[in-house]
C-alpha cells in the first residue's frame, strides 16, 4: 500500500495494519532525501526515526492505540525535542543539543507521532522568508525560484512538498499563516494560551504562539487538539485550553456572516491574489454567507506597532544568549567581552537589528514616544477585532497581500517583506485565532483565505474552515 498523504488517513492506516511503522518511516526518509533540495529540514536523524518507528510498532503490536500513532511530525526548529539539534537557523545556537522536550513534543511522543526532524526558519523566528536563516534558503515546492515564506518555511516545504503530512510552526505575526498560503497548506495560530510555550524558544512572548500545519483542515485541527492543552510550565497557558475538535464537521454556513475589513483588501494587494479572493467570496455567498465590508482603522498601524513590540521582546528575551550558558562562544574581554564578541559575531544582520530597535525603543527618552504608544494601539486594536467578533461569525480577509515572491527579490530592502504582515499581525495583538487556507491559484501560484474568530473561538474557526474548505474548489499539491 502506498502511504497515504492526509494525517488521518494514514493514522487510519497504520492503525488497522494496513501498512507498518517502519515502512512510514523509510518512506519519509526516502522522501527527505529525493526532495532535500527544498532546504525544509535542519536536522533528519534517520536512525533515531527508524528507532522510533520500530518502537511505536512495537508498542502497537502490544495493543497500544494513539491518534497520531506512527505519523511522521516535522518540528520548526525553535521549538526543543529532547535529544535533537536546537539551532533556530542561528549560529548562536550551533551544536546545541537540549536535554528536554517542549510540552508540544511530549504531547506529540505522548499521542504516538514520529519526531522526524527540525524545519528551516528565519533566525529566530525574525523574517518572512527563510532567507534570513544562517544556514540555508527553503524553496517552495510549486516552483523553487520562489520562497515558501516564513518563519515557518521549512515545515511549510515539509507538508506542501509532501515529506510530511504534519508539521509545527510558531506565529509571533504571521510565521505560521503566511507560509500556509504561499505553499497552498492550511496553517492554524490557535487562540494565545491554548497551547504551552514551554520549550518554544521565545521571540516575542505576548504574542508567540505555536500551531499546527497540514494539508487539510481536518488534520491541522488534529493537531492542534493534540498539542493544545493547560501546562503549568507555561505562565500565560490558560485553564480550559484543551481545543476539542468532536464538533469540527458540524457546522455550516447558512445564514452566516463574515466581515471583511476594507483595510485589507487595500494597499498592496496584488491584482491576481484578489480576484481569488473575490472569487472565494462569491462562492461563500453562493453558500448562504452574507460577507460584510467593514473598516478596521487600526489595521494601518498593524505593521508599525508590531515592528515596535516585537523587537521590545525580543530584545530582552534574546539577552539570555551570551556565550555562556547556550551554543558556542566567542573568546574577548571579561565576561562583557566575550558576550559582545559572542553575540556581534554569531547573530545575523536581521537579529542584531531588532535587537537595537527593541532596545532603543524601550529607552529612557523613547518609551512613551514608541513603545508606550505602540501598546495603547494594540489595545485599540484588540478592541476593534472583538467587537467584530461580537457582531459577525467570522472575520474573513486575504491571508497575504502577494503570492510567493522570488528568493532574494525582496530581502535587500529592509521594509519590503515587513510590510506584508498587516493581515496577519492583528490576530497576535489580540491573541484570538486565525487559520489560512487554500483559496485558488494566481498564475499558477496559491492565495490564502484567512478566517478569524474570538479569543477562545477555535473550535468554531476551524469548523467554519472545514465548511469553507469543502465550498471552494481544491487544488492539488505539486508533487
Ligand atoms: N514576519 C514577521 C517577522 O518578521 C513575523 C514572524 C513570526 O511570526 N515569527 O517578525
Amino acid at each position: 500500500m502506498s502511504v497515504p498523504s492526509h494525517a488521518v488517513a494514514l493514522a487510519r492506516a497504520i492503525a488497522s495494519r494496513q501498512i507498518s511503522v517502519v515502512e512510514v518511516a523509510q518512506d519519509f526518509i526516502q522522501k527527505s532525501e529525493q526532495k532535500a533540495d527544498l532546504g525544509a529540514f535542519l536536522s533528519v536523524d534517520s536512525d533515531a526515526v527508524l528507532a522510533q518507528a520500530a518502537a511505536i510498532q512495537a508498542k502497537l503490536d502490544s495493543g497500544w492505540t494513539a491518534p497520531l500513532a506512527g505519523v511522521p511530525v516535522a518540528v520548526k526548529d525553535n521549538i526543543s525535542a529532547q535529544g535533537q539539534p536546537l539551532t533556530c537557523a542561528s549560529r548562536i545556537l550551533e551544536g546545541y543539543v537540549p536535554p528536554y522536550d517542549a510540552t508540544v513534543a511530549e504531547k506529540l511522543i505522548e499521542a504516538g507521532a514520529m519526531l522526524v526532524g527540525k524545519t528551516n526558519l528565519d533566525e529566530f523566528a525574525m523574517g518572512s522568508s527563510t532567507e534570513t536563516s544562517a544556514y540555508q534558503i527553503s524553496k517552495n515546492p510549486w516552483d523553487p525560484s520562489r520562497s515558501p515564506g516564513g518563519s515557518s518555511g521549512g515545515s511549510a516545504a515539509a507538508v506542501a512538498g509532501r515529506i510530511v503530512p504534519l508539521a509545527l510552526g510558531s506565529d509571533t505575526g504571521g510565521s505560521i499563516r503566511q507560509p500556509a498560503s504561499l505553499t497552498g497548506i492550511v496553517g492554524f495560530k490557535p487562540t494565545y494560551g491554548r497551547v504551552s510555550r514551554y520549550g518554544l524558544v521565545a521571540f516575542a512572548s505576548s504574542l508567540d504562539q505555536i500551531g499546527p500545519m497540514a494539508t487539510t483542515v481536518e488534520d491541522a485541527a488534529l493537531l492542534a487538539e493534540i498539542v493544545s492543552g493547560h501546562c503549568h510550565r507555561d505562565s500565560t497557558s490558560l485553564p480550559d485550553a484543551k481545543i476539542n475538535i468532536a464538533d469540527l464537521k458540524s457546522g455550516s454556513l447558512r445564514g452566516k456572516r463574515f466581515a471583511v475589513p476594507m483595510e485589507m483588501m487595500a494597499d498592496g494587494l496584488e491584482p491576481g491574489v484578489k480576484e481569488v479572493i473575490e472569487a472565494a467570496f462569491d462562492t461563500l455567498r453562493g453558500e448562504g454567507v452574507e460577507i460584510v465590508p467593514v473598516s478596521v482603522p487600526s489595521v494601518k498601524q498593524a505593521v508599525t506597532i508590531y515592528y515596535i513590540i516585537a523587537p521590545a521582546e525580543a530584545s530582552s528575551n534574546l539577552g539570555r544568549f551570551d556565550g555562556v550558558r547556550y551554543g558556542p562562544r566567542v573568546e574577548g574581554d571579561g565576561h562583557a567581552g566575550s558576550s559582545a564578541s559572542t553575540r556581534g559575531q554569531l547573530f545575523g544582520r536581521e537579529v542584531k537589528l531588532r535587537i537595537m530597535t527593541g532596545t532603543y525603543v524601550l529607552s529612557a527618552g523613547y518609551y512613551d514616544a514608541y513603545y508606550r504608544r505602540a501598546q495603547q494601539v494594540r489595545t485599540v486594536m484588540a478592541d476593534e477585532f472583538a467587537a467584530l467578533h461580537r457582531d459577525f461569525d467570522a472575520v474573513i480577509s486575504p491571508t497575504s497581500p502577494t503570492v510567493a515572491f522570488k528568493i532574494g527579490s525582496l530581502s535587500e530592502d529592509p521594509m519590503a517583506l515587513k510590510v506584508l504582515d498587516s493581515c496577519t499581525i492583528p490576530a497576535n495583538m489580540g491573541g484570538f485565532p486565525a487559520i489560512s487556507l487554500n483559496a485558488g491559484l494566481a498564475n499558477g501560484l496559491p492565495v490564502g483565505l484567512q478566517i478569524m474568530g474570538p479569543v477562545m473561538g477555535d473550535e468554531m474557526v476551524l469548523q467554519m474552515a472545514y465548511c469553507v474548505e469543502q465550498a471552494l474548489p481544491s487544488v492539488e499539491l505539486p508533487q
